[in-house]
């Protein structure tokens, strides 16, 4: 009888194991297909995107560096900026590169009513259309900051996906120097990753792209846009 008990005791918790690691892996799922932060691991490419621009001098800087190694990167461009300066992003798109929306003003989208964020991400959608004549599918909230369901049904409703970035994070803001961006990222990018930099307010960016471009490519990687990454 005591036999019986302890197996069904065993039973009953591995069933509760198996319960509770399925919905993870579903949650995780659902995560993943509606929040991307990578692309597939199966091949050696990755995505540069830069962040917050277009800035007269560090846009143009960092489009002089992906060009000499002719490199295509993913630009997610707060709709101000490209108010202020429309030339950079306009030799952006000309010359190849992703645009994505990452909002007019560039607020934290989690303090803000649905539809102040609908309007933001359509303010920014109007500018960048203006500028390039395209509609953009990608969208990265400011910060990675959101509430969850609300900006699911906002991406849904405008034709988005969520774009945020691998776990890799070289806090290029913050100017430290150019070898350490690089080498955080020839020593830890992966298959499939999206790399997260930016292109304005930044001191160190363009010298590190330098760096580490002709490291990853002598590496065998591949340098894509996020819609080639992820498609
Ligand atoms: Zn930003």
């Amino acid at each position: 009888m005591k036999f019986n008990k302890n197996v069904g005791w065993i039973f009953t918790i591995m069933i509760l194991i198996i319960i509770v690691t399925l919905s993870k892996g579903v949650f995780a799922l659902e995560d993943e297909e509606v929040f991307i932060k990578n692309g597939s691991r199966d091949k050696k490419v990755i995505a540069l995107t830069f962040d917050d621009g277009p800035h007269p001098k560090e846009t143009n800087e960092v489009l002089d560096v992906l060009k000499k190694y002719d490199v295509k990167a993913t630009f997610f461009i707060a709709g101000k900026h490209a108010n202020w300066y429309p030339e950079p992003l306009i030799r952006t798109s000309k010359e190849g590169h992703e645009i994505g929306n990452h909002t007019f003003n560039h607020p934290d989208i989690s303090n803000l009513s649905s539809s102040q964020i609908e309007s933001e991400i359509l303010k920014c959608e109007e500018i960048l259309l203006k500028l390039t004549g395209k509609k953009t599918t990608l969208f990265r909230p400011p910060y990675g900051s959101y509430r969850k369901e609300e900006l699911v049904n906002i991406a849904q409703k405008y034709n988005y996906k969520i774009v945020l970035w691998t776990t890799i994070d070289t806090r290029d803001w913050q100017n430290p120097q150019a070898h350490k961006i690089a080498n955080t990222i020839i020593d830890k990018a992966k298959n499939g990753d999206i790399v997260l930099l930016h292109d304005y307010a930044t001191n160190n960016t363009v010298q590190a792209l330098d760096i580490l471009i002709p490291a990853m490519i002598e590496k065998g990687f591949q340098f894509v846009t996020v819609s080639e990454l992820i498609n």
